[in-house]
């Protein structure tokens, strides 16, 4: 195994790594993630919005229904008013009374729904006009980013993807595969460390007695039994 290309390899790899985290941490990219937020959120506000009408809607047919019985029953009342005679029809004309209270108290509920309503609805509309603003806000902020993203990248990134693929060229597809499987089981960099036939060089464990009987050569490479970082003798 070419220990030596493959430890530059994994140095350019850490480079290419922390660009992208660098340019994750610019306060352009910042503001850009922030404005999605920001513009999701909105969005969210709306559907929210919209749900809260769509509810408050369905119960208003119910109240106008509610509103015809009353006038019904208030008919009713006054054409039976002045025919009662007996106690037992001026108590049936007590509860049907009540029940009118009743009725009348649902339909205050109903203006406060309809109120409501109507507040959903300027709502909707504002968030509607601040939709469209963070839009605009968020492609700008995109393309600031964009512009500043494509000018680092050709500075920075352009060498190190050149240099990475030469070497990627003079390792083998079994030295590549390798790398990529260390990378994806070793916990965080480097993935290839030195061992000096004591302590392992990337968590620092005395791995002595596990793996010196597998170092018989140079040329022997192992994996620490602690970190999984790949080993090689210095
Ligand atoms: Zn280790």
């Amino acid at each position: 195994m070419n220990i030596e290309l493959l430890k530059k390899y994994q140095e350019l790899d850490k480079n290419y790594s922390e660009f992208s985290e660098k340019v994750k941490n610019t306060e352009q990219y910042i503001n850009y993630e922030n404005s999605l937020k920001d513009f999701s959120k909105k969005q969210k506000e709306i559907q929210d919005t919209k749900e809260e009408i769509k509810r408050l809607c369905a119960s208003l047919p119910e109240c106008e229904e509610k509103k015809n019985t009353i006038q019904l029953s208030l008919d009713d009342i006054q054409s039976k008013v002045s025919q009662a005679l007996t106690l037992d029809e001026v108590d049936n004309i007590y509860k049907k009374i009540k029940k009118i209270e009743d009725d009348i108290y649902d339909l205050m509920n109903y203006e406060k729904c309809l109120n409501k309503l109507i507040l959903c609805e300027d709502k909707n509309k504002d968030n509607f006009n601040q939709l469209i603003f963070l839009n605009k806000e968020c492609k700008s902020l995109r393309d600031e980013f964009g512009s500043i993203y494509n000018q680092s990248k050709d500075v920075f990134l352009k060498p190190i993807e050149t240099e990475m693929k030469n070497l990627c060229s003079q390792l083998t597809k079994e030295e590549i595969a390798t790398y990529e499987s260390l990378k994806n089981s070793v916990e965080k960099y480097p993935y290839i460390v030195d061992y000096d036939g004591e302590f392992c060089g990337g968590c620092g464990e005395d791995i002595s007695s596990e793996v010196t009987k597998f170092f018989t050569s140079k040329d022997v490479t192992c994996r620490c039994p602690r970190c999984q970082r790949l080993l090689y003798l210095k």
